[in-house]
């Protein structure tokens, strides 16, 4: 270890920043933020600098550094750019045993600046060591993208009951359970939203509760098309909190490998005529794991409230008066769409469109094919490739062109991802002489001519272990 981070209370401190232009700036007003009492000394101090030492009561010396300034200081930062001086500085201060920063000249620091994710109190340092700061900037910012806004005020309300769950779980486990519950849960969640005053007020619910009362809860979260990359932040926390994972045939291996490693994984299946648990199974099943106390994901492709039966999901839940939170995802239309270079709309061609399933309960008679048969319309079938003929026809019988073009994606934004194209009249022949398989989705309308000239991803080829799995 080349350099141990330390955490500086530096409030009310005197520190001194030398040198008068924007980086002596930057330092000073960290310095400012951290609560110190800044003396900048230069023989000319920037218009910014002179309003941030009013501001926080410190102090602008215009002349030259003089070495009695270093007299009680905590803390000096070199910022100019006159090599003899900055050497002076370090000597001045290494003699009077004060830490020094110089920058960008490591070998005259004895402290350097991390680069900082600030979610105060919470705070995260980053450091190269002085090798590479790009690199030290790039880290912070993955963190800053994983790190959510609200866990500022979440350190800061766990600070505050910090005393009373000590007085109220004696045991460290039990303290250990409650807080995960309170990071995990609906006090993160209103956090999440802004709601400081019920975030408080779950705190203190939770903390009335006894330990065998807390039950688990259920979390709906969509899995997106296949591609892990089009997650979102928030299915990735469930994923990565979950107890246990219901997950069906929709869900891409690499998704899943995101889940937590020693969650419990119980595959729910659905296919067409072969559910490996029929839906009513589903839903108690939900129901007993939560009673169990356990978190439970309940995981879905795409997005679970389109054709996703998310919503028969949760009514039980509901009845029973279990917890739920429930996450979009990228539904399959819209990943299809983008990753095949179709705009669903388009100011030319389609000025809406419309979400259809292609799997009829009554035959033909569930889809109201007057209405699909619009102009300037884009239509999108879920589940239809194994009627793709019947639906062209009838599409065609109901006054649509049989030159419309028709798009069929199959596993779209996996490396399988294949387009055929045609129109209503020729798809189904296309498709015989390129079969795809399930999942695949049917773009029926004008914008799918786009696709020849905004295609830009192709797949891959196969590795033997399809990310998502085809059905025959
Ligand atoms: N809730 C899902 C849809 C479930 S219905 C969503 O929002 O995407 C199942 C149908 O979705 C499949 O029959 C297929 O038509 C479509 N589908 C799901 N994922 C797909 C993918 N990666 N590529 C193409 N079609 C997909």
């Amino acid at each position: 270890m080349d350099y141990l981070p330390l955490f500086f209370d530096l409030k009310t401190k005197p520190c001194l920043v030398v040198g008068g232009g924007l980086v002596a700036l930057r330092k000073a007003e960290l310095l400012c933020r951290a609560g110190a009492r800044v003396t900048v000394v230069a023989p000319k101090l920037r218009q910014e600098l002179l309003s941030l030492l009013q501001t926080h009561q410190g102090r602008a010396i215009t002349a030259p550094y003089r070495e009695e300034l270093l007299s009680g200081m905590m803390l000096v930062v070199a910022a100019t750019d006159d090599l003899a001086l900055n050497r002076q500085l370090h000597r001045d201060a290494q003699a009077r045993g004060i830490p020094i920063n110089v920058v960008d000249q490591p070998a005259l620091c004895s402290f350097i600046f991390p680069a900082i994710v600030d979610r105060s109190p919470l705070m995260i340092a980053v450091s190269s060591g002085g090798s590479s700061p790009v690199l030290a900037r790039l880290v912070r910012a993955r963190l800053e993208a994983l790190i959510p806004s609200y866990y500022g005020q979440m350190a800061r309300l766990m600070g505050q009951f910090r005393e009373r769950v000590k007085r109220r779980f004696e045991r460290i486990e039990s303290r250990r359970t409650f807080w995960e519950r309170v990071l995990y849960g609906p006090v993160a969640e209103q956090l999440s939203v802004g709601e400081e005053a019920q975030a408080e007020q779950w705190m203190t619910r939770l903390l009335a509760q006894s330990e065998e009362q807390q039950a688990g809860e259920v979390y709906l979260v969509g899995a997106g098309p296949g591609d892990p990359d089009l997650l979102t932040f928030k299915a990735l926390r469930m994923m990565q909190q979950a107890d246990v994972v219901l997950y069906d045939r929709l869900v891409s291996r690499r998704v899943l490998e995101l889940c937590r490693r020693d969650a419990e994984r119980i595959y729910v299946g659905k296919e067409r005529d072969n559910h490996a648990v029929p839906q009513e199974g589903i839903n108690q099943l939900l129901v007993d794991l939560a009673l169990q106390g356990k978190k439970v994901l309940r995981l879905k492709g795409g997005d679970p409230f389109i054709f996703g039966r998310g919503g028969e999901e949760l009514e039980l839940l509901a009845e029973k008066q279990i917890p739920f939170q429930v996450v979009p995802g990228i539904t399959a239309a819209a990943a299809c769409a983008c990753y095949a270079g179709i705009p669903l709309t388009h100011r030319d061609y389609a000025q809406s469109v419309k979400f259809v399933t292609g799997q009829l309960k009554n035959r033909s008679s569930d889809l109201n094919w007057p209405e699909l048969v619009h102009a300037n319309q884009t239509i999108v079938f879920y589940m239809g490739l194994h009627r793709i003929g019947h639906l062209a026809s009838q599409l065609i019988a109901h006054g649509k062109s049989p030159e419309t073009p028709v798009a069929v994606v199959q596993a779209g934004s996996t490396p399988q991802q294949k387009v055929v194209t045609g129109t209503l009249a020729t798809i189904e022949a296309e498709l015989q002489q390129n079969p795809l398989k399930p999942p695949s989705l049917i773009i029926v309308g004008e914008v799918v001519e786009l696709h020849k000239k905004l295609a830009w991803y192709q797949g891959a080829e196969e590795d033997g272990h399809p990310v998502l799995s085809l059905r025959e």
